[in-house]
């Protein structure tokens, strides 16, 4: 995709990122795909869920974000679900994905702090957060906005995640209005919360919070895109 990198350039990414190869690409649904990442640089790496890993995308140092839904140690592999929204380089880079093409990945890095010990989680995102969802615990409640609701059950499903509300994407955003009744239902049980996907959704969802008395301390958050906006990490 986009040419070779020049002699600098991939110096540089010799330097800094992991070298992979793509050992497998499932496309469950058109506009998702499943992409299992492979190479000894991914061995035992220390990788926890909520950690992001950027891909070098093209021929210069230019990056995309996606989050590892699983990741195997021993083997040096993992797992990635990446959302084609539109024509960004990320999407086209994972469209254009074949078994056997080689990548540059920087991480598993630090993003999102799962770590409340104990508590019951709920995280809110979109189908930017799927693979998130499929690495957290089987307990987690999820709360999700999407495009298509139809897709984005049929994708849940087909990662082994049914037990997700889901509320379609509406003009104006009023979906979120059932999204904060929701989410204060959750305030009241000590629930820690972990917002992702949308940033103009999570804020909403941070004044949400706040006012239900919810302390900095029990919300995580990380803006995982935002309109017109391309490399929010
Ligand atoms: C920490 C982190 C983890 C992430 N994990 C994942 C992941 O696991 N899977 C995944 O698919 N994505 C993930 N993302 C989001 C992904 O990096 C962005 O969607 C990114 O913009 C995609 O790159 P692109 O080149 O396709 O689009 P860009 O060129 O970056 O964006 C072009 C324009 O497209 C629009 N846009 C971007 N993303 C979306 C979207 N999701 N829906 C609608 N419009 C959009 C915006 O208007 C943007 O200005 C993550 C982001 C972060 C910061």
């Amino acid at each position: 995709m986009g040419g070779e990198p020049g002699l600098i350039t991939r110096k540089l990414l010799q330097l800094l990122m992991r070298p992979a190869r793509v050992a497998g690409i499932e496309t469950p649904l058109p506009r998702f795909r499943i992409v299992q990442l492979q190479g000894e640089a991914l061995r035992n790496v220390g990788w926890m869920p909520g950690q992001k890993v950027q891909i070098a995308i093209g021929s210069g140092l230019a990056s995309r974000t996606y989050t590892p839904m699983s990741w195997d140690e021993a083997a040096g592999s993992t797992r990635l679900l990446a959302f084609l929204h539109g024509d960004g380089p990320g999407s086209r880079w994972a469209a254009g994905l074949r078994a056997g093409d080689g990548c540059h990945l920087f991480g598993p890095r630090r993003s999102l702090d799962l770590t409340a010990p104990g508590a019951p989680l709920v995280l809110f995102g979109d189908e930017t957060s799927f693979g998130l969802a499929a690495s957290l615990r089987r307990d987690a409640t999820l709360l999700f906005e999407a495009g298509d609701t139809g897709e984005a059950h049929a994708i849940l499903a087909g990662i082994g995640i049914g037990h997700a509300m889901v509320l379609g994407r509406t003009v104006g955003d009023a979906h979120l209005l059932t999204m904060e009744a929701e989410i204060a239902r959750h305030a009241v049980t000590g629930a820690h919360f972990a917002l992702t996907g949308k940033a103009s959704s999570i804020q909403r969802l941070i004044r949400c919070l706040r006012s239900a008395g919810v302390g900095s301390s029990r919300i995580s958050s990380k803006a995982y895109w935002a309109p017109g906006k391309t490399g929010l990490d």
